[in-house]
């Protein structure tokens, strides 16, 4: 088994192989029939722990009535990152939490469930310097899908002083390129389109499987940012990997999330650039547009080290779609500070943003700094990046009014059968009529998109979060960037 995704929320259920006791269930369908129910959490917020204590208490009825009605127990697992944190805690207040099982523990979980079954509460929380679940290949659980995530590093050593993951998620390492090669490819072979790779900071990638590159060099850092730790030599880097992943298929599409601005040299910028099917798209999480919060959150840069970063990102890769993470009410953030950050939100005008308020976790920040922006300041100053952010987004998608997008088609629109939805190069969903299109081959016949097709729309009208066009024609992605 393999975690689909180390994101930071709505991570997907691991998926087991199955053996022949062990039947799996959704968390959203908890079927009374159900032998044991996994929870894969999440800890960076304290929402997300809130919701996974309130989903506890539902499932404990569950479990009661289970007992009763098939007189055999149900069995309840808490996996992930909250498992790790609060290991103590859940096996002593939720009597009804069977199993909780690390980032690090998913192999064991046949053992724990063994354990489990004899009436016992079994536990592995022990975080690994090596595990990255390289042997595993998920199942794909969607059949006929469009896009996957492949899982390419584990971990993260940046301890920005807000962020909880290095705690729970451990030491950064990196997947062996081979292994993610051959899910890659098996994913083509499956018909899938678009890749995304998958880690806390997947630009630092470095795989140090093979002996002959131990000692290569270090490529530099981008200019005006710096680590809390030293550089790292050796290993192959993201730059090899992107390389090769991009040249498997050249009708898939190439993604990556989410990355750290800190890593993106030239080399990197340049394969973006080049190659037709790594999508123009960034994602350079700010956090922050005020230089005394940033260092206070340890994020290694400045604004102006960050900005200049988005000029050079933008000259090397023109029209590339940015999107970044910002937190709104970090500790001693005054209203200018805020308004820095309102200032930066406008000058880069992200394609995409993910705005949070800031949520007080166990780490640096928890013990040397204070928590000291009123809740309700919080909120107010998230709403206020939030409206800033929409407003310039709808701005720079209203630029591609009239242009043509190629769409890579993932189904029907969720608001109406008549129309199809996919998305475009830089991640922006585009809605269009169901209608027969011309194919690009050059054959006459008329055939209706299907999901996994390439059409390409002229855009007729845009808001901060979807562009809307009528389709042209059926393309490939190859003949797509033969024509530009
Ligand atoms: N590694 C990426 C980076 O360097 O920016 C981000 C990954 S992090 C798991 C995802 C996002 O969650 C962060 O970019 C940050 O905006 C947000 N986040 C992390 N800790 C948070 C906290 N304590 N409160 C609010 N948001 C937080
Ligand atoms: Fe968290 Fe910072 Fe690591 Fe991103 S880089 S996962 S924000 S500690």
């Amino acid at each position: 088994m393999t975690p689909r995704s180390p994101g930071p929320s709505c991570r997907r259920a691991v998926t087991p192989g199955q053996s022949s006791w062990m039947r799996f269930f959704s968390l959203f369908c908890p079927s009374i029939q159900a032998d044991v129910i996994l929870l894969v959490t999440c800890s960076i917020r304290e929402k997300a722990e809130q919701a996974i204590w309130n989903r506890l208490r539902h499932l404990s009825a569950l479990k009661a009535r289970r007992q009763q009605q098939a007189g055999s127990p149900l069995r309840i697992g808490i996996l992930g990152c909250m498992a790790e944190r609060l290991k103590e805690e859940i096996l002593h207040r939720e009597k009804l939490v069977d199993i909780v099982a690390g980032p690090d523990a998913y192999r064991d979980l046949p053992r724990l469930l063994a354990v489990a079954e004899s009436g016992q509460q079994a536990a592995n929380v022990l975080l690994s310097l090596d595990e990255t679940y390289a042997d595993i290949l998920p199942v794909q659980t969607s059949a006929g899908g469009t896009t996957a995530f492949v899982s390419i590093m584990r971990g993260c050593d940046n301890m920005c002083s807000y962020c909880i993951v290095p705690f729970t998620r451990g030491r950064e390492r990196s997947r062996p390129i081979a292994s993610i090669l051959q899910e890659v490819r098996m994913l083509s072979d499956q018909g899938v389109k678009e890749v995304t790779l998958l880690g806390q900071n997947v630009n630092s990638f470095r795989d140090m499987s093979e002996v002959q590159f131990q000692s290569a060099a270090a490529p530099g850092l981008s200019r005006g940012f710096s680590t809390v730790y030293r550089a790292k030599p050796g290993g192959l880097r993201f730059a090899h990997l992107l390389d090769q992943v991009s040249r498997i298929d050249p009708e898939m599409r190439i993604r990556f999330t989410s990355p750290h601005p800190k890593d993106f040299p030239d080399e990197v910028l340049q394969l973006i650039q080049e190659r037709h099917n790594i999508c123009k798209q960034l994602h350079l999480p700010a956090q922050s547009g005020s230089t005394r919060v940033l260092e206070a959150m340890r994020r290694g840069y400045t604004r102006e080290a960050y900005l200049e970063l988005v000029h050079h990102v933008r000259d090397s890769i023109p029209g590339v779609s940015l999107s970044s993470d910002f937190i709104a009410g970090f500790c001693g953030e005054t209203e200018e500070d805020h308004q820095q950050t309102v200032s930066l939100l406008q000058d880069v005008r992200y394609n995409v943003g993910f705005l949070f308020a800031y949520s007080m976790r166990e780490t640096r920040a928890f013990h040397r700094l204070q928590d000291d922006v009123p809740a309700e300041v919080k909120q107010r100053r998230l709403q206020e990046l939030i409206a800033v952010f929409r407003e310039e987004a709808a701005r720079a998608n209203e630029a591609m009014v009239g242009q043509c997008q190629l769409v890579l088609v993932e189904g029907p629109s969720k608001r109406s059968a008549l129309e199809l939805c996919g998305r475009n190069d830089g991640n922006i969903k585009v809605i269009f009529p169901d209608a027969e299109v011309e194919d690009a081959a050059g054959c006459q016949a008329l055939a209706r998109a299907q999901p996994g097709d390439y059409v390409l729309v002229k855009v007729t009208s845009a808001s901060s979060q979807t562009l809307r066009g009528v389709p042209l024609r059926r393309t490939t992605l190859s003949r797509s960037a033969a024509c530009h």
